[in-house]
C-alpha cells in the first residue's frame, strides 16, 4: 500500500471504530459488546500494521484478544484495582513515580499507537477512562534536578515515542544536563505496534543520549515480523540496548511453547527478554489472567533448557505498591548453616556446603614449612 511504510499514515488510519472494524472483521457478540463499552473504559485503537497481524478466521488469535475488546473487560473482579500498582500514591509531583530509592518512573503522555486491553495505567491511558494525567513538566524536571539520588530515569506513559523527534529531544537534553543522572530509559511498544515509527532520524537523534536503554513490549512471536525485527536491528545498530517487557496473558502467551519461541526470536532482533509480569489486578482483566503458578511453570521449562540471555524474570509488581517482586521456582530445597540442597533444571539434587575455614594447626604448619624454604 502506498503509505504503509508511513507512521503517520498508519496513525490516521488506526481502526478506532466499531464500524472500522466489522468492515474488516467479523466480530463475535463478546467483543462487538467488549467494543462498545471500551468507549468509557480504555480506547480501542489499533494501527494497521498490528490489525494485519490478527487471523481473521480464528477468534482465539493471540494478536486479536490484546488489542480488540470483550465483554468481560466490564465485570470488576473483587480482587481488582483501578491503580493496581499503587502509583498515583507514589507520585511525588504529578506524573513522576518515585518509588524505588535511585530510580524513577515518568509519565510523559498518556497515549500510545495502540491501547492493550490489559494496560495496568489504564486509569489514565487514552484519555477516555476515570483519571487524567496531568504531567508537570516542570516540576517534575525541578524534582529531578534537585534530587541526587535519581540516576536512572524511565520514561514511560503512554508511549514516549510517540512524541516529535523535537520533542523527545528537548526531554533527553533536559535530563543529560543534570549530572547526577546516569542512565536514561524508553518504554515503548512503537517497535511494536508502528516500527515505521523508528526511522534512521529518530536513531540517529536517540543515540547522542547514550546510556540510553529502550524496553520494548512484546508478548506474542506473532508480533515480531520482519517490519518489526528491521526498526528493532535501527535501534541496535544505534547502540541502544533492549529489554523485553511481556504480560504473561490467557490465550495469548501462557504456555512454554509460545513463550520458547518467543524468547528466541526476541534474541534474533537483539532484543534480551527483561520481565514477565503477571498480569496486574487491573479492573476487568480477570479473562486475561493466569494463575501464579503459570508462569514459575514457564521459568521451570525455559531456565537450564535455553540459552541463560532468552530467560525473563518472572515478577509480580506487588498490589498497591510494593513494587516489582521476582518469583522462581523453588531450587533451593534446603538451606541450613552447613549446606545449601539444591535442585537442577533436570530435577537431580545437589549438595552445596559452606566453606571450612582452615584450622589454626594446619596454617601453623603451613607458616613453619614457608620460613624454613628462605
Ligand atoms: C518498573 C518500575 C521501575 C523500574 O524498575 P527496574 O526493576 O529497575 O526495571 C521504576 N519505577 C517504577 C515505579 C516502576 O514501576
Ligand atoms: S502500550 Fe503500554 S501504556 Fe500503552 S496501552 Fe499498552 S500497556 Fe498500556
Amino acid at each position: 500500500m502506498e503509505h504503509w511504510d508511513d507512521a503517520k499514515w498508519q496513525l490516521k488510519n488506526r481502526i478506532n471504530t466499531l464500524a472500522e472494524l466489522e468492515a474488516r472483521i467479523s466480530l463475535t457478540d463478546v467483543e462487538r459488546a467488549g467494543v462498545l463499552l471500551a468507549g468509557s473504559k480504555l480506547a480501542m485503537s489499533i494501527t494497521p500494521h498490528f490489525f494485519n497481524l490478527i487471523d481473521p478466521n480464528d477468534p482465539n488469535c493471540p494478536v486479536r484478544r490484546q488489542v480488540i475488546p470483550r465483554l468481560e473487560e466490564g465485570w470488576t473482579a473483587p480482587e481488582e484495582m483501578a491503580d493496581p500498582c499503587g502509583e498515583d500514591s507514589h507520585m511525588p509531583v504529578p506524573g513522576l513515580v518515585h518509588r524505588y530509592p535511585d530510580r524513577v518512573l515518568f509519565l510523559v503522555t498518556d497515549r500510545c499507537a495502540s491501547y492493550c486491553r490489559y494496560c495496568t495505567r489504564s486509569r489514565v491511558v487514552s484519555g477516555v477512562g476515570e483519571q487524567q494525567l496531568e504531567t508537570q513538566w516542570e516540576a517534575a524536571f525541578q524534582y529531578l534536578e534537585r534530587t541526587p539520588q535519581v540516576r536512572d530515569v524511565l520514561l514511560s506513559g503512554g508511549d514516549p515515542l510517540l512524541f516529535s523527534d523535537a520533542k523527545l529531544e528537548r526531554i533527553l537534553t533536559r535530563l543529560r544536563a543534570i549530572p547526577h543522572i546516569e542512565f536514561v530509559r524508553i518504554g515503548s511498544r512503537i517497535p511494536i505496534f508502528l516500527p515505521q515509527r523508528i526511522t534512521p532520524e529518530l536513531c540517529a537523534m536517540l543515540r547522542k543520549f547514550h546510556p540510553l536503554f529502550i524496553s520494548i513490549h512484546c508478548n506474542h512471536p506473532k508480533e515480531l515480523t520482519t517490519e518489526v525485527h528491521d526498526a528493532l536491528g535501527r535501534l541496535a545498530d544505534a547502540g541502544i540496548p533492549m529489554g523485553n517487557q511481556s504480560v504473561l496473558l490467557k490465550g495469548v502467551n501462557d504456555s512454554v511453547e509460545v513463550q520458547r519461541t518467543l524468547v528466541h526470536k526476541l534474541l534474533r532482533c537483539r532484543v534480551r527478554p527483561y520481565y514477565l509480569y503477571q498480569c496486574d489486578l487491573i479492573n476487568g482483566s480477570s479473562h486475561l489472567r493466569t494463575s501464579v503458578s503459570k508462569g514459575l511453570e514457564i521459568i521451570e521449562g525455559l531456565r537450564g533448557h535455553t540459552t541463560g540471555y532468552a530467560v525473563p524474570q518472572f515478577v509480580i509488581d506487588g498490589p498497591g505498591g510494593g513494587g516489582k517482586i521476582p518469583l522462581n521456582p523453588d531450587y533451593v530445597l534446603e538451606r541450613n548453616e552447613g549446606r545449601t540442597l539444591l535442585r537442577n533444571y533436570e530435577g537431580e539434587t545437589f549438595e552445596y556446603p559452606e566453606p571450612t575455614p582452615a584450622p589454626a594447626e594446619a596454617l601453623a604448619s603451613l607458616r613453619e614449612k614457608s620460613s624454613c624454604c628462605h
